[in-house]
């Protein structure tokens, strides 16, 4: 059996009176890929946030490998990977630079083109940030996540506005990330997404959980339910479709 890598219990979340996050409790372990799912303004980022040290909780508690948020925020920060803001990347430094700057603000040794080679993208050391496609610039970010060889990263909508060519290599990256023996958190909006790469998601919906399980366990209680979807349901669709006619190669390079 897994371990349990980051526990939250009763977390709220109040930015002045709006309660965002009304005491939501749950569990990852180590090595999962872990889905945090909800509509516009559930609370995910806010959730994602806390447990990144990047914002101050109301109250509840949150453990991260064992670690006391409240105690030890900063060993915290030691053992994640955080997607930086893209407001951070200097325009004027290429990928190369941006990596060994980072990598100096975490007083890590790192090898920038080994690491541009985990996320595919060698033959783009030289290129700016802004030069990217948008599959790319996601990747990129991944990278910047790994720098500090964490035990977590965090990933809030990597795949939001990407072609399907890309979102599967993304796929790829994050199952590779996995593999590895890293634990991943991810929010998405595509249930196609969370279904084929999360071990287990939480449903949020106005800031609590509603639901929390594997994929196929949630889909199997509503089909116990008696629901039927209200179309014929065929052995395609039009995603399917799409990348049969246009394959899973990447356009972008
Ligand atoms: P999600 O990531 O699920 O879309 P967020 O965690 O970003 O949701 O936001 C949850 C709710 O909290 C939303 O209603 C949002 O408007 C509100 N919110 C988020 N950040 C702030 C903030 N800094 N100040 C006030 N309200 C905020
Ligand atoms: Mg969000």
């Amino acid at each position: 059996m897994a371990k349990t890598i980051i526990q939250v219990k009763n977390l709220h979340k109040k930015y002045g009176d709006f309660e965002a996050v009304k005491g939501i409790s749950f569990e990852v372990m180590e090595g999962e890929i872990f889905g945090l799912l909800g509509p516009n303004g559930a609370g995910k980022s806010t959730t994602l946030e806390i447990i990144e040290t990047l914002r101050e909780k109301t109250s509840g508690e949150v453990y991260v490998d064992g670690i006391n948020l409240d105690h030890a925020p900063n060993d915290i920060k030691k053992i994640i990977g955080v997607q930086l803001q893209t407001s951070g990347y200097y325009p004027l430094l290429n990928l190369t630079e941006l990596i060994t700057l980072f990598a100096g603000l975490y007083n890590e040794e790192v090898d920038p083109l080994a690491l541009l080679d985990t996320v595919n993208l060698r033959d783009k050391a030289k290129a700016k940030f802004k030069e990217l496609s948008g599959g790319q610039k996601q990747r990129f970010s991944i990278a910047t996540t790994l720098i500090n060889r964490p035990r977590i990263i965090f990933l809030d909508e990597p795949t939001t506005g990407l072609d399907p060519q890309a979102r599967r290599n993304l796929w790829d990256l994050i199952r590779d990330i996995r593999k590895k023996g890293t634990t991943v958190i991810i929010t998405t909006h595509y249930m196609d997404e969370a279904e084929v790469l999360c071990d287990r998601v939480a449903i949020i919906d106005s800031g609590k959980i509603i639901a929390m399980n594997t994929p196929d366990k949630l889909i199997d209680e509503l089909v116990e339910t008696g629901f039927e979807k209200a179309k014929e349901v065929k052995q395609a669709n039009l995603e399917d479709v799409f990348i049969s006619l246009t394959g899973r190669a990447l356009r972008e390079e």
